[in-house]
C-alpha cells in the first residue's frame, strides 16, 4: 500500500463535524497536511487541535463555499502556509427533507448553491494550483441519491438534483483535467452516521424504512468513507479517474 500522504497538502470542505471530520483525522493520520474548513471556523480548530493533539499537521480556515471570495481565501492561505495542494475533498452539504409541492425557490437555490455550485467554486480554485504542479487529485462526495440508478428518493428532490450534478461533474472534470495529470472521482455514500441524518433517527418507522432497504442492515461509520476516501486521494488509485463508487452496504444492489 501506498497510501503514505506525507509532504501532501489536503483540503476539505465542511470538516468541522460528521464525515468531512472523519476524513480530516484519516487524511492527517496518513501524513497529509489539512486544511480543515466550514462555516465556522472555532468548531474547525477544534479539529485542528484534535488533529495535532495526534501529531498531525492541521490549519483551520472559515469558508462558506458559496463565496467565492471565501474558496478563493482558503486557497491562498493553503498555498501561503504549505506551498501547495495535493488533493481536494468537495464534503460540503446541506440536505434538507421536504415535499415536493413544498420547496419554495429560495430552498432549492440554498441546495443548489451549496451543494453543487460550491463544489464548482472549490474545485476550480484548487484546479488552478494543481494544473501549475502538473498534480492533484478531486474527491466529489456525491451520495446514492445521485440518481442514475433506478432508486428515486422522495423529498429531497432538490438534494437529489445537486448529488446527480455532481456526478456528470466529475466525469467532465476528469477528462478536461486529466492532461495535467489530476484524476477527479466521487464517492456515493448510503445512509451514514453523521448529525445530517439524526432527523431520521427520530422517526424509528423511517429509520426502519432505510435499514430494510440496506443489505448489510446498518448505518455505515463515517471512518468506513473515510477509508475509501483516502485510497481515492493516494497513489494507490493512480489508474481510476471520472469513477464513482458506491459506498452503501449493498443499498443500490438491493
Ligand atoms: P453533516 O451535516 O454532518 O456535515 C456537512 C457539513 O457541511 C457541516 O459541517 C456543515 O457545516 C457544512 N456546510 C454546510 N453548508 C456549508 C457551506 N455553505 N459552506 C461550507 N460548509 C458547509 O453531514 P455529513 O453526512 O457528514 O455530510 C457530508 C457529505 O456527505 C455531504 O455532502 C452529504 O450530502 C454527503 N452524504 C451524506 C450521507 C449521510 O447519510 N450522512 C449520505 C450520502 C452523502
Amino acid at each position: 500500500m501506498s497510501s503514505d500522504l506525507k509532504e501532501k497538502v489536503a483540503i476539505i470542505t465542511g470538516a468541522r463535524r460528521g464525515m468531512g471530520k472523519s476524513h480530516a483525522l484519516r487524511l492527517a493520520k496518513a501524513g497529509a497536511k489539512v486544511v480543515v474548513s466550514d462555516i465556522s471556523e472555532e468548531e474547525c480548530q477544534k479539529v485542528v487541535d484534535e488533529i495535532k493533539k495526534n501529531r498531525g499537521e492541521a490549519m483551520a480556515v472559515k469558508c462558506d463555499v458559496t463565496k467565492k471570495g471565501e474558496v478563493e481565501n482558503m486557497v491562498k492561505q493553503a498555498i501561503g502556509k504549505w506551498g501547495r495542494i495535493d488533493i481536494l475533498v468537495n464534503n460540503a452539504g446541506i440536505c434538507q427533507f421536504k415535499p415536493f409541492l413544498e420547496i419554495t425557490e429560495e430552498e432549492w437555490d440554498r441546495t443548489i448553491n451549496i451543494n453543487l455550485k460550491g463544489y464548482f467554486l472549490c474545485a476550480q480554485a484548487a484546479a488552478k494550483e494543481m494544473v501549475k504542479q502538473k498534480s492533484g487529485v478531486i474527491v466529489n462526495i456525491a451520495s446514492v441519491a445521485m440518481g442514475q440508478q433506478g432508486v428515486g428518493m422522495p423529498n429531497i428532490v432538490h438534494y437529489c438534483a445537486s448529488k446527480g450534478g455532481i456526478v456528470g461533474m466529475t466525469e467532465a472534470l476528469a477528462v478536461e483535467l486529466a492532461p495535467f495529470n489530476i484524476r477527479v472521482n466521487a464517492i456515493s455514500p448510503g445512509a451514514i452516521e453523521t448529525p445530517m441524518v439524526d432527523l431520521l433517527k427520530t422517526d424509528p418507522k423511517t429509520m426502519e424504512g432505510v435499514l430494510a432497504r440496506v443489505p448489510l442492515h446498518r448505518m455505515g461509520k463515517p471512518e468506513e468513507v473515510s477509508n475509501l476516501v483516502l485510497f481515492l486521494v493516494s497513489d494507490d488509485s493512480s489508474y481510476m479517474t471520472g469513477s464513482t463508487v458506491v459506498i452503501d452496504g449493498g443499498w443500490l444492489a438491493g
